[in-house]
């Protein structure tokens, strides 16, 4: 079977790859493995909404929100004291396997070849290009070959796929243990009596997003936080850990603890969880015939783990390139691919890139470190605010002699970060000069440029 796309994985990446493509008249197959309906993440995601109006992603309809766009958000720390906070945070909470749904409904009508509990087991790979892959349907011993100009994988980073890619390819995929952070989201019901007590006695807190920090024996780099709604009779809670390194409570312990503590959580509507690959965008999002999307690239914010929206940018700006490739009768090579690659670098991923060199400074946090670092006044509501929509924290002279002030006993932490800040800002800056061609020289200078850059973070 011979296509121009063939999309593999039909998460928010995928999907929304998949629709761009075959509204701009493309034969498209998208090759999904779980089956229709069960397909889709099974949680929540917060998504920064700015975005979907900018890249004119597909805008979430009201069943799909577990929460109201705009509310509170509040920051403790484990001893119930709110440190600091933001008066409205906008937020698309999005209950993602109704979201998905939709985008593949969407897609369908769009003329996409949906194939549903159809994975794919090989890569075709012909004279240095991908070519398609092999699809294996649920409960079928055959393989079914589809050929393609241009294979896009939106499959994620931990399939047999992504770690067998040809070598000749020069996909940068490699994935270490040490990348990852499991996480784990629920959406439980609540009793309504419990909750309203424990938010009268300020034990909790309604309509706000509401993130702890420095909690014990989960690692500085973790992260646990609720939303409560008492209106719709639900409360959603996240976790997240490095659970990898020894003596780090996982997610599932921290989730039951709070469950514990909060005491009013009754069932489990819905929810899931998987580990999170936390490394550097890939530098290879096109090769020969080929293109990575969403997590299978690492177009995740490395400070906090956010990628449904950027899967969905980078799915646009991928779809856009194949777009122009094949329209103006071009091989689908690296090199005219290349425009997606330096699209995603020079934009959010030079923000990525950044935040990535701050990150290796915070997973060196111990949570007493990051309990000091809460507790001393020197962050900010806004400074999660920009994390949260894929910024650098940006500080100007007076507010940085302002923090160093107050943060007596993190003082030694917040010049640390400070620094790390710095050559964040530089890195952000060679990004944005990322070859916008592909030449080998060219490619190789900048590179070398960045890793000399990166060596110094600390
Ligand atoms: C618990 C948790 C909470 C999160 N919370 C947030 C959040 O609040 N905000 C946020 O922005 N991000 C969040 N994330 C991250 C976010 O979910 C991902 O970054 C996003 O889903 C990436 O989309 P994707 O399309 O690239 O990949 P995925 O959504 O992972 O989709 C990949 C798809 O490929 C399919 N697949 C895999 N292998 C094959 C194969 N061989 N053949 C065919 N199909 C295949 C999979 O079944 C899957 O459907 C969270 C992640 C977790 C685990």
């Amino acid at each position: 079977m011979d296509k121009d796309i063939l999309v593999i994985g039909g998460g928010t990446g995928g999907l929304t790859c998949a629709l761009s493509l075959a509204k701009q008249g493309f034969k498209v197959t998208l090759a999904e493995q779980a089956a229709f309906p069960r397909f889709g993440n099974t949680w929540v995601n917060d998504t920064e909404t700015v975005s979907f109006e900018k890249y004119n992603l597909v805008t979430p309809l009201p069943g799909e929100l577990v929460a109201s766009v705009a509310r509170k958000a509040v920051f403790l720390t484990p001893d119930n004291k709110i440190r600091f906070g933001l008066n409205r945070f906008f937020l698309y909470s999005l209950k993602m396997d109704a979201y998905q749904k939709r985008l593949a409904d969407l897609c369908a009508g769009a003329g996409v070849d949906m194939r549903f509990g159809c994975a794919a087991t090989r890569l075709i790979y012909e004279d240095g290009f991908a070519k398609g892959a092999l699809l294996r349907q649920e409960k079928s011993d055959k393989d079914l070959e589809v050929r393609a100009a241009v294979t896009v994988l939106a499959c994620g980073p931990r399939t047999l796929l992504m770690k067998h890619l040809p070598p000749s390819l020069e996909m940068d995929v490699a994935c270490n243990e040490r990348d990852f952070v499991s996480a784990i989201q629920e959406v439980r019901a609540v009793d309504p009596v419990a909750a309203a007590a424990a938010i009268r006695k300020g034990k909790a807190i309604d309509d706000s997003m509401v993130v702890f920090m420095g909690m014990p024996d989960v690692g500085g780099y973790a992260t646990f936080l609720y939303q409560l709604d008492l209106a719709r009779g639900t409360i959603a809670l996240l976790a997240g850990s490095r659970d990898q390194v020894p003596g780090v409570k996982g997610p599932r312990a921290m989730l039951d603890e709070n469950i514990g503590r909060l005491g009013f959580c009754r069932e489990k509507i819905f929810g899931g969880g998987r580990p999170i690959a936390l490394r550097p965008v890939s530098d290879t999002l096109a090769g020969n015939g080929i293109a990575l999307v969403g997590d299978s690239g690492f177009c995740v914010c490395p400070a906090n783990g956010s990628g449904t929206v950027p899967s969905m940018i980078s799915a646009t700006l991928c779809a856009d390139a194949i777009a122009h490739a094949l329209k103006n009768g071009l091989s689908p090579s690296r090199e005219n691919l290349w425009a997606y690659n330096a699209a995603f670098h020079r934009g959010m991923g030079a923000n990525f890139a950044g935040l990535s060199v701050v990150q290796k400074t915070l997973v060196t946090l111990t949570d007493k470190q990051a309990f000091t670092m809460a507790a001393s006044g020197a962050m900010k509501g806004s400074d999660y605010e920009a994390v949260h929509s894929g910024h650098l924290v940006r500080i100007g002279p007076f507010d940085a002699v302002s923090r160093l002030v107050k943060a007596k006993g993190a003082r030694g932490l917040l010049l640390k970060a400070g620094l790390a800040g710095l050559l964040a800002e530089r890195v952000r800056a060679h990004y944005r000069n990322f070859p916008q061609i592909w030449n080998p020289d060219t490619v190789r200078q900048w590179k070398n440029k960045r890793d000399a850059l990166v060596k110094f973070a600390l």
